[in-house]
């Protein structure tokens, strides 16, 4: 039977409350325990999926197919353990969850309402599993007092009182403001808090307080005494160097031992934090840089492509060397000429991305970093655009599209290289879609097998010729134009199990062009690198000495 670690944040939001979870996870692991993170948003969308990721970030996909919040990427990175479509839920889904049942008639002659309905939907949601782990990790996204957050916060309080005493605790993130003038740190937001958390029944036993100076031992103990948690449990989450210092930082401020001492554990079994020193070993002792162009659309909100960039630092921590990543806005390249802005760089990546806005540079880039034979990697619409490259500038489909862009304009103008992808194989079943079916949820979605070319760079690079990534996407590159498109060189190195889906494109006479259907930074861990992001950075660094 699992214990429940419920965490919640104060004052201001954006505090880490997600990276605190996620290095509490990995701490507790350090210690033998089985852990297991989950995300309960207040939020009325179903699920994160058709929201923009200039507003929310990306969208994180689970193996099991959930378009998810960006923090279950923070809680896989860190801990290992894959998340499940079980591990996120909103608002919206609870909610409709609940109409659902309404409508099917599960509450005949009742009426409906927030408690009891809504908040055993929440619990039965949080119990799911519960018997497989040794501690259940539950977040709560939004600050407290937000209106949308009140029934989860009603659910855990309601939660915790159920459970046997001792099996749930309370972990509160909150905010010490400095005055640089007075040169002081203030309680008083973070006593206001947690009042404000009191209220509601839910009193913490373990605060973790963000502030940029160190907490001088007055202050904890007026945090202490206002706040009613004991002293060794006020926890400074100081500013760090790098996220990945977290689970070393939080050790030595005493967060793991606070919660195990929260639950009575005793004694604690000890940490073995050897994964987390060579992490920041190899953050911090390396040997040169390498500079890489991220040539996409969501370039003004670093967390739109959150993934991307920490599997970019996980290559440079299996190369030992810093990875300098530079975002650049891709419908430059259909104003200017690439070549004084891609000239900088010692590899080029076209992430993932929807709509036709910027898809022209993208092509550009792509040309450009075949041509002057720059390591390319095309991450879904970036491999799209790699091919329909190939296809109009060395293969001669001058009119070569995806079907996506004429969708959007209304109107037909390419040649559907890239097609709208009706039926697809999904374990033993077919899936099929049609145009006009809903936006939410309907792509292809999660992990899909796929089987190597043998001698391929890809079999060479993932030391194996059968894999296994997450994908997200409607359309797909038309094998009807293999032929036409090997002849010239590019080869379809990674293909689904039944032969039909092309998963993976590279050039044959280019040091290091690859193309993949699928997401693979979303299975990169700081501490098992993925294969080709440590062989792009790889490729990279050649380049880097080069020049
Ligand atoms: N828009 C493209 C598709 O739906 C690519 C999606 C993506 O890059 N994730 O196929």
């Amino acid at each position: 039977m699992a214990r429940f670690i419920f965490i919640t944040g104060g004052v201001v939001s954006s505090l880490g409350k997600g990276l605190a979870s996620a290095a509490l996870g990995a701490l507790l692991q350090s210690r033998g325990f089985s852990v297991r993170l989950r995300k309960l948003d207040p939020y009325l969308n179903v699920d994160p999926g058709t929201m923009s990721p200039f507003e929310h970030g990306e969208v994180y996909v689970t193996d099991d197919g959930a378009e998810t919040d960006l923090d279950l990427g923070h809680y896989e990175r860190f801990t290992g353990v894959a998340a499940r479509r079980t591990d996120s839920v909103s608002s919206g889904r609870i909610y409709s969850n609940v109409l659902e049942k309404e409508r099917r008639g599960d509450y005949l002659g009742k009426t409906i309402q927030v408690i009891p309905h809504v908040t055993n939907e929440i619990k039965d949601f949080i119990r799911i599993g519960e018997d497989e782990v040794d501690f259940m990790l539950c977040e709560i996204g939004g600050t407290v007092g937000d209106i949308e957050g009140l029934p989860f916060f009603e659910a855990i309080r309601q939660f915790a009182q159920d459970k046997p005493r001792g099996e749930c605790i309370f972990m509160h993130l909150t905010l010490l403001p400095y005055l640089r003038a007075s040169g002081e740190l203030k309680t008083k937001p973070t006593q206001h808090s947690v009042k404000e958390l009191r209220a509601i029944g839910i009193a913490p036993d373990v605060l973790v307080c963000r502030s940029e100076v160190e907490i001088p031992e007055k202050e904890r103990e007026k945090i202490a005494l206002f706040c009613n948690v004991r002293k060794e449990a006020v926890i400074a989450a100081p500013d760090l160097r790098s996220i990945y210092e977290a689970p070393l930082a939080y050790h030595r401020e005493g967060l793991d031992q606070a919660v195990l001492d929260a639950f009575r554990i005793s004694p604690a079994p000890r940490p073995d934090l050897s994964r987390w020193e060579d992490v920041m070993d190899r953050l911090e002792h390396t040997d040169g840089e390498v500079r890489v162009a991220i040539v996409g659309k969501y370039t003004q909100l670093e967390d739109a492509y959150k993934s991307i960039a920490e599997a970019l630092t996980h290559g440079g921590m299996a190369n030992r060397v810093r990875v300098k990543a530079e975002w650049i806005d891709a419908e430059i390249f259909e104003r200017e000429d690439p070549s004084p802005w891609l000239e900088n760089f010692d590899a080029i990546l076209v992430p993932g991305g929807f709509g036709e806005r910027g898809t022209e540079g993208k092509i550009r880039a792509a040309q450009w970093a075949r041509e002057h034979k720059i390591p390319y990697l095309g991450i879904c619409l970036g491999m799209q655009m790699a091919v329909i490259e190939a296809a109009r500038n060395v293969a001669g489909l001058r009119d070569a599209g995806s079907e996506e862009f004429d969708h959007e304009a209304g109107k037909k103008r390419f040649t559907p290289v890239v097609y709208h992808l009706k039926e697809w194989i999904q374990g033993s079943h077919k899936v099929e879609r049609r145009p006009e079916d809903d936006k939410g949820g309907t792509m292809r979605l999660g992990a899909y097998p796929a089987k190597l070319k043998p001698g391929s760079k890809v079999a060479e690079i993932y030391g194996t010729t059968e894999i296994e990534e997450r994908h997200r996407h409607r359309y797909e590159v038309d094998m009807s134009y293999r032929d036409k498109l090997e002849s010239v060189g590019l080869i379809f190195s990674g293909m689904s199990p039944d032969g039909k889906l092309p998963e993976i494109v590279e050039w044959k006479d280019h040091p290091w062009f690859i193309g993949v259907q699928f997401h693979p930074e979303l299975k990169s861990r700081p501490f098992e690198p993925h294969p080709l992001f440590r062989d792009f950075i790889r490729a990279a660094k050649e380049t880097s000495r080069l020049v």
